[in-house]
């Protein structure tokens, strides 16, 4: 009898399911027959790219036939420059996301323990499952990662711990104090994940100095992306700052030309322009306030975010609600599993998306308690 396909694949891809992104905005309108539907789905920024990174974009097209520079030398320099580390600290990749790969690939191996907080991004278990690993998920505390639990979490068979700081979905983070009694905590050879996807919009006080461990040698990566404040998320670019020891570990699995020669030039620029990020920065603070009050005055919650998105407890199936938003050319992302059935994602936009997505709401909610009004009345009938 020959084989199947599915028992030729890797037995871990048994329980796997596609990753379902965002739905892009021209196939929610050809889906629903509209136009002007908006995206606050994926967590981009709404003010878009970088100007200057455009202009480098616009300047780099007719080199187009060229390889990339495989090391990223350029992009390598300059971003160690910034952060007070030397080049051989950084990894780049196609998205911080294939770093997440590489770092998976390199050291998680079947039987392997992998310790992540619950709910937290859902690519970390996607990755341990892929190699086999048995993930040990910690329940947040107070919408926080409960950083004493996941440390008490670890045993001798504990390979990788994940923390996303901030913490996607739901918009936390923890500080200076909670990240230096977790790395003291943990056993010296437990590889520690911190992914920083979306720091650059957290509050100065607020971010631990991640990168100290970085130099001084532990067996930590943390990771950063030009796919959030820097508005690049279409171009696939992102880097992850390790001990030149793992970072050697991870070029030998890298391919050859992982990061595209146009993602290089706008990233450099990107990094350039402070402006784009200061006021990209200072956008996401008003469409948060003015979110936030007319969240508070639709009566729902939320924990309270630092970043460009907001875990909204709509009070009823969130996937009902999402659906109906998208018929209203409103993209924003359900969540499910165990804890957020009643949840749904949302990018702070700009300030008619926010108005947008607010009226667009309330309309949902209106009706949905119109209808489970009139279910009520013929259950009593
Ligand atoms: C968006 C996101 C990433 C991935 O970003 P890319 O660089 O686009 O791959 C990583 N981690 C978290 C928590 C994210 O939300």
């Amino acid at each position: 009898m020959a084989k199947s396909l599915a028992e030729l694949a890797s037995p871990y891809l048994h329980g796997l399911a596609p990753y379902t992104p965002g739905k892009p905005i021209e196939e929610v309108e050809r889906e629903f027959g509209i136009t002007g539907a908006i995206k606050l789905a994926s967590n981009e920024n709404p003010l878009g790219p970088s100007p200057l990174a455009l202009r480098a974009l616009r300047e780099a097209l007719p080199e187009a036939h060229r390889y990339p520079d495989g090391g990223g030398y350029f992009l390598k320099a300059r971003l160690a420059a910034r952060l007070g580390l030397t080049p051989d600290h950084l990894v780049l990749g196609n998205g911080c996301n294939e770093v997440l790969e590489l770092m998976a690939r390199a050291f998680l191996l079947a039987g392997d323990e992998v310790v992540i907080a619950d709910p937290a991004f859902v690519i970390y278990g996607m990755l341990a499952h892929l190699q086999g690993c048995t993930t040990i998920r910690v329940p947040l505390k107070a919408w926080t990662h409960d950083l004493e639990a996941m440390a008490k979490a670890v045993t001798p068979r504990t390979k990788m711990v994940f923390v996303g700081n901030p913490n996607n979905p739901t918009g936390t983070a923890v500080g200076p104090t909670e990240l230096t009694a977790f790395m003291d905590a943990l056993p010296a050879e437990v590889i520690v994940v911190i992914d920083e996807a979306y720091i650059e919009y957290v509050p100065q006080e607020m971010i631990p100095d991640s990168l100290t461990y970085v130099r001084q040698g532990r067996w930590a990566i943390v990771l950063r992306t030009f796919s959030k404040i820097y508005g690049l998320a279409g171009l696939r670019i992102g880097y992850g700052m390790a001990p030149p020891s793992i970072v050697e570990l991870l070029e030998r699995i890298r391919a050859p030309f992982n990061v595209n020669a146009l993602a290089q030039r706008a990233a450099l620029a990107a990094l350039e322009d402070e402006h784009h990020v200061t006021n990209s920065r200072m956008f996401n603070e008003l469409g948060k306030a003015y979110l936030s009050s007319e969240l508070h005055r639709l009566g729902l919650q939320f924990p309270p975010s630092v970043t460009n998105f907001l875990l909204i407890d709509v009070n009823r199936d969130g996937r009902v609600v999402a659906d109906a938003l998208l018929r209203m050319g409103v993209i924003v992302r359900p969540l499910g599993g165990a804890h957020l059935k009643t949840h749904i994602r949302v990018t702070i936009g700009t300030p008619p998306e926010n108005e947008r997505f607010i009226d667009a709401l309330r309309s949902v909610l209106q009706k949905g308690s119109h209808q489970q009004s009139a279910i009520s009345r013929q259950g009593k009938s």
